[in-house]
């Protein structure tokens, strides 16, 4: 397929072709870029076909897909992406021209999880394998089985058995083979690799597959047509005052976005990348502590954050994760978790629920603001990236308990004080 080049590897550069590896590099373990043919796109009518195109998910960017075909017409394969992008009621009050607020959370299993599950499924597809592995703490594993029923494919799903519940639930509605795991995250991670390679399952993991990040990056596509139409459909969109805030564990989400951005750059469709600020929990720090110290190496740590979804000892995208920042003009900040359950409350007043991950991103915006990271001109993008509804205890603590009354008047006058 000419517009899918091959891969190179994010740390020594090697450049592979599409039948020489599967994973990751075999000279020193880095994760690959996918290779587009930018050439053969800019020539196209691409830019034409997206911005025309009647489907809003993820298929209408299959020309900068390296995948040959959609799959899963008319399924829940078909309503991933095309998240909305909310305006929120006090933007000004922050200082920045426009606080938009991406909700991940309106994908098929409620999460931005989905947008790999599905390149992945499609490529799995594409090749021939019959069942598809994953690790997760549970979004990814909840997308990879949501995405695999909805299309007929095999499924096996390793997660530590301290998942959350709601994401434990879907994995076994969506009928995926449920394995848990007496371990971490890392030990279900390690385990779901020996078995795939032992078994010749096709292995989705974060930070290892690298058609994850060819799913993730379309939610850059997203962002980049958001302004394309806010701007009045311009040859090249103007990044300069764009920002984009999202939460990191592993750093694939942040990583595939990045990827977004770069293709854009190269089809020369925007004029630079936005700056990429990457949030992550005090409790799970190991990718702003490379930033922060200056290099791209990751020190594992012993991540104990509430967060589950960011909650990572070793991150398997970190290298990619820290130039996402770097490359950019972009940075890193930490914030406990008692302002990622904070924050979970504040997007809740706006009408958006969000899982500790997914607000985290937001505790991070306001951390930047009083950084002084904005200016009036800013526009930034902050991503949810999953639902409130995947962790409820969670959100139990971002709030006060309801009160419990007798079913009587006097009973309702005396706690309203009315
Ligand atoms: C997976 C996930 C993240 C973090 O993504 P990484 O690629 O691990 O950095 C953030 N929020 C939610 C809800 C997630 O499921
Ligand atoms: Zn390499």
């Amino acid at each position: 397929m000419d517009k899918f080049v091959g891969y190179k590897c994010s740390l020594c550069g090697a450049e592979y072709t599409e039948g020489q590896v599967t994973y990751t590099c075999p000279v020193d373990g880095g994760n690959l870029d996918v290779v587009i043919n930018a050439d053969l796109l800019s020539r196209s009518e691409a830019k034409h076909n997206v911005t025309s195109s009647p489907d809003p998910s993820i298929w209408r960017y299959l020309p900068l897909l390296p995948v040959s075909k959609m799959i899963g017409e008319n399924t829940p394969m078909q309503a991933v992406g095309g998240t909305p992008v909310f305006l929120h009621p006090h933007s000004k009050e922050f200082g920045v021209q426009q606080l938009l607020i991406k909700d991940e959370s309106r994908n098929p299993t409620a999460s931005f999880k989905d947008r790999a599950s599905a390149v992945v499924v499609a490529r799995a597809m594409e090749i021939g394998k019959e069942i598809v592995v994953t690790a997760s703490t549970g979004n990814a594993g909840a997308a990879l089985a949501g995405i695999s029923a909805a299309v007929g494919q095999r499924s096996i799903i390793f997660a530590p058995k301290t998942a959350p519940p709601a994401k434990i639930a879907q994995l076994l509605v969506f009928g995926a083979q449920v394995i848990l795991v007496d371990g971490t995250y890392d030990d279900a991670f390690d385990l779901s690799v020996i078995a795939a390679n032992e078994f010749g399952w096709y292995c989705r993991n974060t930070g290892y597959n690298p058609f994850t990040v060819e799913g993730k990056k379309t939610a850059a596509f997203e962002v980049w047509e958001y302004f394309y139409r806010q701007q009045g459909s311009p040859d090249v969109v103007d990044m300069v005052d764009v920002s984009v805030v999202v939460s990191v564990g592993d750093g694939n989400i942040i990583s595939g976005i990045h990827k977004g951005f770069k293709d854009l750059c190269l089809l020369g469709w925007i004029n630079q990348s936005p700056r990429i600020i990457g949030i992550q929990s005090e409790n799970s720090a190991a990718v702003a502590n490379a930033f922060f110290a200056g290099n791209e190496q990751i020190v594992p740590v012993r991540a104990t954050t509430i967060a589950d979804s960011i909650s990572v000892d070793l991150p398997r995208d970190g290298v990619r994760a820290v130039r996402a920042a770097t490359e950019t003009g972009g940075s890193y900040l930490l914030v406990p978790d008692s302002e990622i359950i904070q924050a979970i409350g504040l997007v809740g007043k706006i009408g958006i629920f969000a899982e500790p991950a997914g607000a985290t991103a937001y505790a991070g915006f306001l951390k930047a603001k009083q950084a002084g990271y904005f200016n009036p001109k800013s526009k930034v993008v902050v991503f949810n990236t999953g639902s409130g509804l995947k962790d409820v205890n969670s959100a139990m603590r971002s709030v006060q308990p309801a009160p419990i009354i007798e079913p009587r008047m006097d009973k309702l006058k005396e706690l309203l004080k009315i």
